[in-house]
């Protein structure tokens, strides 16, 4: 846990979110500024600061990608779903906590902007 690291903070609950599931390794909220019907966060417990880092670490990502698909099913996302995570500026990251968009709800296009 950093302490002044948002993401830290809701993982921990001193920031309210709107959680909308969790397991041992991943907490996935809805996302406040949302781009698609559903936009929810999953983010690691621990701190990673992106997926640059996941090389050095074990175990929690599978966590992570099976809360994902669990929610996109409690989602009704039969159609499809996209699963993104930000690396850096040219990316667009602001919040350097790993968390994956989980984008559903709508014909996504591609490339991503
Ligand atoms: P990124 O730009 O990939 O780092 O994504 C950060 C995401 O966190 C953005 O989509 C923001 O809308 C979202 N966000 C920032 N603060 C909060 C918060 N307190 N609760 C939920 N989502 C947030
Ligand atoms: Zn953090």
């Amino acid at each position: 846990m950093i302490a002044d690291c948002l993401f830290c903070q809701i993982a921990s609950e001193e920031i309210p979110a709107d959680i909308v599931a969790r397991n041992d390794d991943a907490i996935a909220f809805r996302d406040l500024n949302p781009q698609a019907p559903t936009h929810v966060l999953i983010i690691s417990i621990s701190h990673i600061d992106s997926a640059a880092d996941l090389g050095t670490v074990d175990g929690a990502i599978a966590g992570l990608f099976e809360l994902a698909a669990s929610v996109a099913e409690a989602e009704n996302l039969d159609g499809g779903w996209r699963l993104v995570t930000n690396v850096g500026p040219d990316a667009g990251q602001t919040v350097h906590h790993l968390h994956f968009h989980l984008l559903g709800g709508r014909q996504m296009g591609w490339p991503p902007g």
